[in-house]
């Protein structure tokens, strides 16, 4: 019955890896999938992260029992913290609604779902470019995806004067989809003070934010600096949504550990809210994962695994900043045409490099180097080791 399907596609990003896993050659390298490796290339399990699983491990009074559909009380509670700030008047006046969920993935689609359930409006506005699933993720989820003008390639950077055109003529109520912090895939954020305006902007016009936010304290190295965004916007005492990942932060790609958070007007709302989103779960996947929600509620609550796992973060921060200036300063020794300061100035796991997909084909296939055909690069796959590679690679690629 299913002969007369096609085959599809592969996922743009994640088929970076496939078409790399069948390369042979020694010097192959991946800078596609946005996960940390270490100078040597491997993955890393943080040392806090084993700690508390071996907390977890040797506490026998721990059962595999079902979470609630919301998930983990505690889980929740710090995660909201966390992202919101400790000193929030929004959690303290228990405005605020958490929920576990499916890694950031699952806890946008979550919000979406509610959205379009209960929203008014159906619209959501996308920065053009945005992560390649978020269109996927919305429009499944039944919203209607527009997009806002976002990056500029001329300059590598924000095309600020656009984005406010474009949120400016967007329908009143129209949901926002903004990135807290280290924009996938350009690495180009607002300053605090366009943020500022931003929020004036939307909050004139009644436009609801939803916050993706997968990737706090990797752009900075700093929790509360890459929550900056977020805070501006619930001080005000509106609404907004913020999906959270604990992915990269703490490195738990596979166990999918996200939350949701609504921040409403009122408790009593809040509450609400947080019934009909059980109703959206429920009949989904029923409840989430009980491991990973309990390593990250291990850490969150213990003061000094929450020490360590600010080093950690932010040598995982350090070392991506190191690989941008290195990479910057290879390209500058050969004197690669054009202005690649960009790799420096921007923030996060990725750098956008300008590269058309010619030039990326180009280094795949001459010098077995894999990214997305959008010219991104994941500056967390790349070493001391693999820069002077990757130089040479973009060098012949503009020079040929
Ligand atoms: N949003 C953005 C912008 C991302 O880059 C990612 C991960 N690539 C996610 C959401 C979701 O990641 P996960 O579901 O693994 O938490």
């Amino acid at each position: 019955v299913f002969g007369h399907l096609a085959r599809a596609p592969e996922d743009p990003i994640l088929g970076v890896t496939v078409a790399y896993n069948k390369d042979r050659s020694p010097v192959k390298l991946n800078l596609g999938v946005g996960a940390y490796r270490t100078e040597e290339g491997k993955p890393l399990v943080l040392n806090v992260v084993r700690r508390a699983e071996h907390t977890l491990v040797n506490d026998s009074s721990r059962v595999k029992e079902y979470l609630p559909i919301v998930g983990l009380a505690d889980f929740n509670k710090l995660s909201a913290k966390l992202i919101f700030g400790a000193d929030s008047p929004a959690i303290q006046e228990n405005r605020v609604t958490t929920v576990q969920c499916l890694s950031g993935t699952g806890s946008l689609r979550v919000g979406a779902e509610f959205l379009a359930k209960h929203y008014h409006q159906r619209t959501i506005y996308i920065p053009m470019p945005t992560w390649g699933n978020h269109p996927k993720v919305f429009t499944l989820a039944g919203l209607s995806v527009k997009t806002y003008h976002y990056y500029d390639p001329a300059t590598r950077g924000l095309n600020f004067q656009g984005l406010l055109e474009d949120l400016g003529s967007a329908p009143s109520g129209a949901i926002v989809l903004l990135h807290a912090c280290a924009h996938n895939p350009t690495g180009v954020d607002p300053t605090l003070g366009q943020w500022a305006q931003i929020r004036q902007l939307m909050r004139s016009k009644g436009l609801l934010p939803f916050f993706d936010s997968a990737y706090q304290g990797f752009a900075s190295g700093n929790l509360d600096e890459d929550a900056q965004s977020v805070r501006i916007f619930v001080a005000d005492g509106g609404e907004c949504l913020v999906a959270q990942s604990y992915a990269k932060n703490m490195g738990l790609y596979g166990e999918r550990v996200g939350a949701l958070s609504i921040v409403c007007k009122t408790a009593d709302v809040a509450s609400r809210v947080e019934s009909q989103l059980k109703l959206v779960i429920r009949p989904m996947y029923s409840n989430p994962p009980i491991h990973g929600a309990s390593i990250v509620a291990t850490i969150l609550k213990d003061r000094n695994m929450f020490h360590d796992w600010t080093i950690e973060l932010k040598a995982m921060a350090d070392r991506i900043i190191s690989m941008r200036q290195q990479l910057f300063d290879a390209l500058s020794s050969r004197g690669t045409p054009g202005d690649w300061s960009h790799i420096i100035k921007q923030i996060g796991m990725f750098t956008f490099t300008g590269l058309n997909s010619e030039q990326v084909a180009f280094m795949t296939k001459e010098y077995h180097i894999y990214m997305t055909s959008d010219g991104r690069i994941s500056m967390a796959g790349l070493s001391s080791r693999t820069v002077p590679h990757l130089a040479d690679a973009i060098h012949a690629a503009v020079t040929r």
